[in-house]
């Protein structure tokens, strides 16, 4: 079962990742818990590349390589062989984030941002991703709370309400694979619900 998570900058994504993680160790269930970018070697060196402050010249092209390029070593050296040994993987962020953030949000587009991707992970893709949707302003509040805004600044011309909405958009285009979260609930009500709809996939 593969498993990702998704959303905006502030939407309570480590918390509930954090509530999961304790929730499968509890219950004998095997696992592993990765993240993008990163999840390799290759792929957290990638990622100080990309999240590097020295680095805001990066042309976009770059970008949606070097984020391309972490998850198809992320999928074959991670991903597929913990999926192969039958273990339940969870992501968080995969390609919905590339979608969004680079296909949505910086405007390279949705449909270039899938084709490179699609290739780059040989069409795995999740079988649950869920969602947390926060509205922006909610989201960069929070963040501020958390004086972690240095990445946020760079990001003007409204990033991350674009991020924000490409996610609602995406939603609506998968509306099969992508749960959505409203992620001003209670962090335990979240959180049930995303055991509830493992446990339900996993006895279907
Ligand atoms: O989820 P996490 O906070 O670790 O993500 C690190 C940063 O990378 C986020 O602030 C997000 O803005 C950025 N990101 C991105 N494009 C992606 C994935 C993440 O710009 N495809």
């Amino acid at each position: 079962l593969f498993i990702t998570i998704e959303g905006s900058d502030g939407s309570g994504k480590s918390t509930q990742l954090n509530l999961l993680k304790e929730y499968l160790l509890k219950n004998n269930m095997d696992h592993i818990f990765t993240r993008e970018p990163g999840g390799t070697k290759i792929g957290e060196d990638i990622r100080s590349i990309l999240l590097s402050k020295e680095n805001d010249c990066m042309d976009d092209k770059t970008e949606v390589l070097l984020y391309a390029a972490s998850r198809a070593q992320h999928v074959q050296e991670k991903i597929k062989p913990a999926l192969q040994q039958g273990k339940i993987v969870i992501s968080d962020r995969f390609i919905d984030s590339s979608l969004v953030y680079q296909g949505f949000a910086r405007g390279i587009g949705l449909e270039q941002v899938g084709l490179i991707n699609n290739w780059a992970i040989g069409g795995l893709m999740p079988d649950i991703t869920f969602l947390l949707d926060l509205d922006y302003t909610i989201g960069l509040t929070r963040k501020e709370k958390q004086k972690d805004l240095d990445r946020l600044e760079l990001e003007k011309d409204h990033f991350h309400e674009k991020v924000v909405n490409g996610y609602r958009h995406l939603k609506d285009k998968y509306p099969k694979r992508i749960i959505v979260l409203d992620a001003t609930q209670d962090i335990k009500d979240i959180h049930n619900s995303i055991v509830s709809h493992i446990t339900n996939k996993i006895n279907k």
